[in-house]
């Protein structure tokens, strides 16, 4: 039986987040197992950040490592460099030309980051380049947190007007979000949403922290007036983010954990909340270390990742270019 196909990237725009981990990369490992999967670093995108050279070099690295460390395995997937497939960037191009300026400027995405690095032409066409992404490998399902569920919106739009006006050629691919953790919010700011390239690193936790800056970080993590450990996006939005997180390291319902707690302060709740991450990350930072060390093999599963997609993305390329006129 040929298995459906999913796909999904993350930006080497810094370290990776549990907002990333819960939100994205856990569900990617869990979808390897029933789907034909085509998992990336957009180093692409993360140009829109203009990141320095070197530290984009290293994080693209570190973020194969930390794929794999995860639990991607690329005997089962194939994961590659976005750079390494040009078949992204020009079909990108060809759904500029289908997609309206108004769309484009309308994306939240696009307002919030234009904020803080001016309007970027490049970070305008971001979600266009995301569509490429996509659309080339034909999926049905897309796993990303909520914020990007916009920007998949828009990419089934594009299927649609491409396959409406040259022929069926896409799948209209739909956005696969876990529910509970779609949006794990920054812990120094509870209405935003935890992200890599935030000012402040008290905004998020890395997968690699330390024992020491995971227990500071939660110490410092902005919290409400009163002093219930209860679930309420109405009043308690930081101790709600909280307690999502421990539910899903734990596995434990959030009532349980209200229960846990009730009568007790922050300070016992937020202790124990940072040794449950401790010890739930230090098996994925171990292994992390290991792959890290070992470069060349590393380099060598992303040069047979790209090769494989190559070979994916460049059939729809192909049936693209013919039905659009070019020679
Ligand atoms: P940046 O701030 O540079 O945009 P980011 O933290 O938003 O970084 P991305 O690389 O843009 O990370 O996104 C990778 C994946 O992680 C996407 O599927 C995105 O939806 C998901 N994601 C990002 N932030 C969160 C979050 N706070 N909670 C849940 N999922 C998230
Ligand atoms: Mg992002």
């Amino acid at each position: 039986m040929v298995k459906p196909v999913a796909v999904s990237g993350v930006q080497p725009s810094g370290e990776i987040h549990i907002g990333n981990y819960l939100g994205a990369i856990k569900q990617f490992v869990e979808l390897q197992e029933k789907y034909q999967t085509y998992f990336f670093i957009v180093d692409l995108h993360a140009l829109t950040e203009n990141p320095d050279p070197q530290k984009l070099r290293e994080q693209t690295i570190s973020l194969a490592a930390l794929y794999l460390a995860c639990g991607l395995n690329p005997k089962k997937t194939t994961l590659f460099i976005q750079s390494h497939v040009p078949a992204h960037t020009e079909l990108g191009w060809i759904l500029n030309t289908l997609t309206p300026l108004g769309e484009l400027q309308r994306m939240t995405q696009f307002k919030d980051k234009s904020e803080k690095h001016g309007v970027l032409a490049g970070l305008l066409n971001y979600p266009t380049l995301m569509a490429a992404d996509i659309l080339l490998y034909r999926p049905e399902v897309v796993p990303v947190g909520e914020d990007q569920v916009q920007h998949l919106e828009l990419t089934r739009t594009l299927a649609r007007k491409f396959n409406s006006k040259y022929g069926k050629t896409f799948i209209e691919p739909r956005a696969l979000v876990e529910k509970d953790v779609a949006r794990v919010m920054g812990l120094d700011d509870p209405t935003k949403k935890m992200s890599k390239s935030a000012a402040n690193p008290n905004n998020y936790i890395n997968i690699s922290d330390s024992p020491d800056v995971i227990r500071k970080k939660i110490k410092v993590a902005v919290t409400d007036s009163g002093s219930e450990i209860k679930y309420d996006l109405q009043t308690k939005l930081g101790i709600s983010n909280l307690l999502s997180i421990y539910s899903v390291f734990s596995g434990n319902s959030i009532k349980s954990i209200e229960f846990k707690y009730s009568g007790k302060n922050y300070g016992i709740f937020k202790s124990d909340l940072s040794e449950l991450l401790v010890e739930k990350l230090s098996p994925i930072q171990k292994k992390y270390e290991s792959f890290l060390k070992n470069k060349k093999s590393l380099m060598k599963i992303l040069d047979d990742g790209s090769k494989k997609a190559n070979k994916t993305a460049e059939k729809t390329l192909k049936d693209v270019r013919e039905k659009i006129g070019l020679i």
